[in-house]
């Protein structure tokens, strides 16, 4: 076996398998003395933020010590995959410090959202996760939007302390944290910093009144939409720009199949108008619901993708609603959501487990 070589920035053991985890380095960088893992090298040769994942018992390690710190903590979650976003374990290591809850992803929402009604359905799911947020906030980091807003509202509640900024992975931590250095000026210095008990180290941006902003690993959430589909198929499922609704009347009766990951009966009353925003690449069919079981055992990975490679029939658990509201929306999380229009419809919702699935009132 081969002797295991350390970064010489942060410390960490170099790995040459896996390109998301800490560590990593390619194979022919290994030649090059002093070694660097990846991370260490883009921020050391280009100040940018790479984000890298890390086991959850590390991880909780490394918020252990937030609970300690006197600091608001920066919670970034995608709004289109929240469930997928909430890190258990958290609430706990969040200690008594304020959480500032920062919903990215804006941008594949159609135009027509209300951002107060999203922003409440974002503080009601964070409460049922335990936390209560002392505000809510929207950005799209990508397309740099609402991140001024974010950081003045950072400097507002921070109150002279430190940040820490938190989230899953690919919730879009990276490319915020990379907005923030950009506009932190060409004199900031990013310093890292090592906490005790862990390898990896924060990235600490300083901010003006010698407190500091740290960047904290992502962590891995195998409730993530990533994690249930493979690459080519999460490439189908997470869109790229604004959802395009797509509108059907069903009759009583009816079914709806999100590809292979989502199902929806609608049992009635009456004829119905259910609005589907999904990504372009998730297959929608409709059946009848009495055919729908033994029509998604045939079809899974067939006519109903992704998954474009079916390994084995999931089972799929099922959510009973009945609508109260003029306008509710049934969440699949990281597959998008269905409009139910009107009060008195029962739906029965399927996902596989790890697809949270939930009932709102619209909020378009
Ligand atoms: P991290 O793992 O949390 O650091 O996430 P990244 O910053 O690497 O982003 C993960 C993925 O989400 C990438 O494919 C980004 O392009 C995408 N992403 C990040 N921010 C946004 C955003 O505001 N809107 C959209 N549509 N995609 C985003």
């Amino acid at each position: 076996t081969e002797e295991p070589i350390y970064c010489s920035g942060c410390g960490i053991q170099i790995q040459t398998d896996d390109e998301t985890a800490a560590g990593f380095v390619p194979r022919a960088a290994l030649n090059h003395e002093p070694v660097l893992c990846r991370r260490c090298f883009r921020l050391k040769h280009y100040n940018e933020v790479q984000d890298v994942s890390m086991t959850a018992d590390d991880f909780l390690k490394l918020l252990s010590q937030i609970a300690n710190a006197d600091a608001l903590v920066v919670y970034l979650v995608d709004i289109f995959d929240l469930t997928g976003s909430w890190i258990s374990g958290l609430q706990r290591f969040v200690g008594d410090n304020p959480v500032l809850l920062v919903g990215n992803k804006e941008d594949l929402l159609p135009k027509s959202t209300n951002p107060n009604k999203l922003k409440s359905w974002i503080r009601r799911s964070a409460s049922d996760f335990g936390l209560r947020p002392v505000d809510v906030l929207l950005m799209s980091a990508e397309k740099n939007h609402g991140i001024d807003d974010v950081r003045q509202n950072i400097e507002y509640y921070r109150e002279g302390r430190d940040v820490y900024v938190v989230g899953a992975t690919n919730v879009g931590k990276s490319t915020f944290i990379n907005h923030l250095i950009e506009n932190a000026g060409e004199e900031a210095v990013i310093t890292t910093s090592r906490f005790p008990g862990t390898t990896l180290d924060f990235i600490g941006i300083p901010l003006d009144d010698g407190s500091t902003l740290y960047d904290t690993p992502g962590i891995m959430n195998q409730a993530q939409a990533a994690h249930f589909v493979d690459p080519q198929d999460y490439k189908k499922i997470m869109p790229t720009k604004e959802i395009k609704p797509k509108v059907y009347q069903l009759n009583e009766r009816q079914t709806l199949f999100l590809g292979g990951l989502g199902r929806i009966d609608y049992a009635g009353p009456g004829r119905r108008s259910l609005i589907v925003y999904t990504a372009g690449g998730l297959v929608i069919h409709r059946t009848k619901m009495e055919n729908a079981a033994s029509f998604y055992e045939r079809q899974y990975g067939r006519l109903l993708t992704p998954p474009s490679h079916p390994v084995q029939l999931p089972v799929l658990k099922r959510y009973d609603f009945r609508t109260d509201a003029l306008s509710s929306d049934v969440v699949f999380s990281g597959l998008g959501w269905v409009t139910v229009k009107g009060r008195g419809a029962r739906i029965s919702a399927w996902a596989p487990e790890s697809i949270g699935v939930s009932l709102r009132t619209s909020v378009i």
